[in-house]
């Protein structure tokens, strides 16, 4: 009787495990096509107002040149309405609409500065501008590269740093600050050992020089390189301000800053 009993349990165990076997076997059957996941890798986005580079010609000391640049035909400079490029900005020529926000922003797309461009928005154009000269910066220095400190503060924001830590000579008034236009970045460079540079001309290095010569071909500018009394704000090296190439040039070319051409043609 327990013979009987202890082989039909065992008879019963095999079944079940047999049919557990079985039903594993089926559904394994069931999955054993792989899915097969297509991925596309992202295509670069990339804003071109202008391309023409048959005008461009090559510069001297500097063999690497755009591959693109901004030619705005019959470059007319307009210093006062709010959407202007080269909008100036100070205490006594602040935005007409004290909240002004650009309908054209993007983040910076750019795979060549220290860190991520794209925590980093500006006008689409200058962000464009500013993508090529951090891709030529690094390849001009085999990896040393741009660091974004900044770029836009809104007008909250720039409320709180005044309230915080900021003497109004230092952080632009409200409605008078070259980053509430979206025009703007603070940038420092990174080398590829990890060793920072900031573009104090007090310590001039040649990631400095190369900006001083070379970042007006993008459009970029020093806004606030000769003091307050000159520019209405202290010294800000690490303040690079997009305003055109056309018209970064001329003040390079002259060794002006912005608010002294302003001063000149209209006084
Ligand atoms: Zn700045």
């Amino acid at each position: 009787m327990r013979i009987a009993l202890l082989t039909s349990f065992f008879t019963f165990a095999f079944a079940m495990l047999f049919l557990a076997l079985v039903q594993n076997y089926a559904q394994a059957g069931d999955t054993s096509l792989p899915t097969l996941v297509q991925t596309q890798p992202k295509a670069p986005v990339r804003i071109v107002a202008f391309v023409d580079t048959s005008v461009r010609e090559s510069t001297a000391d500097y063999s690497v040149l755009p591959n693109f640049w901004f030619q705005h035909s019959s470059p007319e400079f307009d210093f006062d309405t709010d959407t202007s490029f080269q909008k100036y900005l100070n205490s006594d020529h602040p935005f007409d609409d004290s909240t002004y926000t650009p309908t054209d922003l993007l983040p910076i797309d750019s795979n060549f500065t220290a860190n991520n461009s794209k925590a980093f928005k500006l006008r689409a154009e200058a962000g464009t501008q500013f993508a090529d000269m951090a891709r030529h910066f690094r390849n001009a220095f085999s990896g040393d590269r741009l660091y974004i400190s900044s770029a836009y503060r809104s007008s909250g924001l720039q409320w709180y740093l005044i309230k915080q830590w900021c003497a109004m000579i230092k952080c632009a008034a409200i409605g008078t600050s070259e980053h509430q236009a979206w025009l703007a970045v603070d940038i420092k460079v990174i080398t590829k050992w990890g060793r920072w540079y900031s573009l104090d001309a007090a310590y001039p290095n040649k990631y400095s020089d190369r900006l001083k010569a070379n970042a007006a071909e993008y459009g970029f500018h020093n806004t606030y390189q000769k003091g307050i009394e000159v520019d209405g704000k202290i010294i800000e090296w690490r303040h690079r301000r997009y305003l055109w190439t056309e018209l970064a040039k001329i003040l390079a070319d002259n060794n002006q800053t912005f608010a002294e051409y302003y001063n000149t043609i209209n006084n």
